[in-house]
């Protein structure tokens, strides 16, 4: 981003890894920083409601939207359909928010060709077991999803050389720490310190 926007992260996972927990304390935690909602076609899980977690929408709609250039990006992700409002996310980086994207591999690469600017970080559990055991303590996919899910993680998890960081998942607040630290090493970046802290700057600079 040039230093007048905000930074754009994209956060991928395998499915259970823990990036929606993360993610959440990250956002609690550090001032200016927003997710940006995902339009789905998968349906809603207990818990969850629309327009907050995700815009859900069936998939003649989500097709419409594909058709009016409406995304970012979007993929196929475990049979459902997925994709980022391309209007939310400029505008939200026009007014200088930073945003996290929480998307698919694929939804990673379309993004990266396009805003090469975006900060990319992958996130690994520490073991396929624990992906399993935290996929069935979540309680809120069937046995038949979970096994889907469980049976994609590895070839999902081989995209983790793609990435800008990569954040393994086994203690949750030490996951948190080394999420925090990657955004707080980006707003100390020279560009956007430059842009915060103008009138210092010219303070010290004029005599
Ligand atoms: P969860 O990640 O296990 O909680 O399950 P979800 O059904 O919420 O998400 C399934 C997958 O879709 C995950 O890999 C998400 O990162 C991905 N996903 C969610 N939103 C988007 C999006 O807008 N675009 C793309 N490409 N992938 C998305
Ligand atoms: P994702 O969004 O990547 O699918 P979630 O954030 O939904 O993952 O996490 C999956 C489950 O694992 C949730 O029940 C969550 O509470 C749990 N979880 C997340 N991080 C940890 C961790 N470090 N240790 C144990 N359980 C965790
Ligand atoms: P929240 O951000 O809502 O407090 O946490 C989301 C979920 O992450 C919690 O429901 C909890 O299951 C899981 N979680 C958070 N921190 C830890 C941790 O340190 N260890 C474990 N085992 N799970 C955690």
């Amino acid at each position: 981003m040039t230093h007048a926007t905000g930074t754009l992260y994209i956060i991928s996972a395998p499915s259970g890894a823990g990036k929606t927990s993360l993610v959440k304390a990250l956002i609690e935690q550090t001032p200016n920083l927003h997710v940006s909602v995902s339009h789905t076609t998968r349906p809603m899980r207990p818990g969850e409601a629309d327009g907050v977690n995700y815009h859900f929408t069936d998939r003649d709609n989500f097709l419409k939207l594909v058709e009016a250039g409406d995304f970012l990006e979007h993929a196929e992700v475990f049979g459902n359909l997925y994709g980022t409002s391309q209007t939310a996310v400029e505008q939200a980086l026009a007014r200088g928010h930073d945003i996290i994207l929480e998307i698919d591999w694929q939804g990673a690469e379309q993004v990266r060709r396009k805003l090469p600017q975006a900060h990319s970080i992958f996130i690994l559990p520490p073991s396929l077991e624990a992906l399993r055991y935290r996929l069935d303590s979540r309680g809120q996919d069937d046995n038949d999803v979970i096994d889907r899910r469980m049976a994609e993680a590895v070839a999902e998890m081989s995209h983790y050389v793609e990435f800008d960081s990569l954040v393994i998942n086994d203690t949750f607040e030490h996951a948190l720490d080394d999420l925090k630290a990657i955004v707080r090493s980006y707003r100390l970046k020279t560009t956007a310190q430059s842009a915060r802290h103008a009138s210092l700057l010219q303070a010290l600079l004029s005599d």
